[in-house]
């Protein structure tokens, strides 16, 4: 797979820095259950990395002593972690609010059958990847029979009361575009996903998040294949707006990795790009248990266009949405 790393570090970025830390982003590994075509992690099954018992205690110290508010649990599939439940309970019995990245079609893998039960039963917030109302459009990105999995999957979390008003269960989807394109209008696109999902299946969700594709990863090594990576970046600099920067994600953000090294965002984490601090190249958690990162400089390049690009992308959605 071709690397966009060199090309992305030669387009300059804004400098950008660190606000207040709100949330921790615990990637628990790249292990997936489906390889879609836009991974921005490039997961799969056949990937091995995990985090291991010891480092999920670290996280779940580290989310009692800075007092985070959020824990965003992502992955791969998160729930492939052994380790996945315990890490969900410590943190709710720490008043921490949960997010899980959830692709939905795990409910249906070997062991994964009171999953949704468990998300409810603690409160989870479920971010799911959706990337289109249509079965060609998602099962073309996210592999065959992905649309019909993902349809029973929602229609399991609407009957433990998900995505219905009142019951405390959060329930939002996540667009992404099937190529190198920007996301159309994210509150249009709501309302038509809304109209369709709840006609044709009864399903019904929160909010639908829009999102910019990465030019890094899987798809990045797309676009070099097919000769569009150029004419991609051309047209996130393009659209790119300076008031969005104050919104990414980066600014409240701490992602972590399997094995406990920390990074700006989970992008940077796919790109190998560490959160630097001083002299310090490469930071672990265990290095910030009293260490207030405010104000450290934003390791940034070319694919954070993908961020402020038109109405802005972040783990919420459009940032021009977000911030209405
Ligand atoms: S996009 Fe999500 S569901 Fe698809 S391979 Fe990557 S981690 Fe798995
Ligand atoms: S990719 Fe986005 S979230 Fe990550 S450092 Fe760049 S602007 Fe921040």
């Amino acid at each position: 797979m071709r690397d966009t790393w060199p090309l992305l570090d030669k387009i300059p970025f804004p400098a950008i820095a660190r606000g207040q830390l709100q949330t921790l982003q615990v990637n628990v590994g790249y292990r997936c259950n489906q390889s879609c075509v836009h991974c921005h992690v490039n997961a799969g099954p056949n990937r091995t990395e995990e985090m291991d018992g010891a480092t999920v205690d670290l996280v779940i110290d580290f989310l009692e002593r800075r007092r985070i508010a959020t824990l965003d649990i992502t992955g791969g599939a998160p729930e492939l972690n052994p380790h996945f439940r315990r890490l969900v309970t410590a943190a709710r019995d720490r008043a921490v609010k949960v997010m899980d990245r959830h692709n939905l079609t795990i409910q249906e893998q070997p062991g994964q059958g009171d999953l949704a039960n468990f998300l409810a039963a603690n409160q989870v917030e479920v971010v799911a990847s959706m990337p289109c109302y249509l079965q060609d459009n998602v099962d073309k990105q996210r592999g065959k029979g992905v649309y019909d999995g993902s349809i029973r999957a929602l229609k399991r979390l609407n009957a433990l009361g998900y995505g219905r008003e009142g019951s405390g269960l959060t329930l939002n989807l996540v667009y992404n575009p099937l190529g190198p394109a920007l996301p159309p209008p994210q509150a249009e696109l709501e309302a038509d996903y809304k109209r369709v999902l709840g006609e044709r299946f009864g399903v019904r969700f929160n909010s639908l998040f829009t999102l910019a594709n990465m030019p890094i990863q899987r798809f990045g090594a797309i676009l070099l294949s097919q000769g569009q990576f150029d004419s991609y970046l051309t047209r996130l600099q393009h659209a790119h707006r300076a008031e969005n920067l104050d919104g990414v994600m980066c600014r409240s953000l701490l992602s972590v990795d399997y094995r406990g090294y920390v990074y700006d965002c989970d992008f940077n984490q796919m790109l190998d790009l560490p959160l630097s601090r001083g002299a310090r190249e490469r930071l672990h958690l265990r290095d910030l248990f009293d260490d207030d990162i405010s104000n450290n400089p934003i390791r940034v390049a070319g694919h954070c266009f993908g961020c402020t690009a038109g109405q802005g992308s972040s783990c919420g959605g459009a940032l021009k949405e977000a911030a209405e």
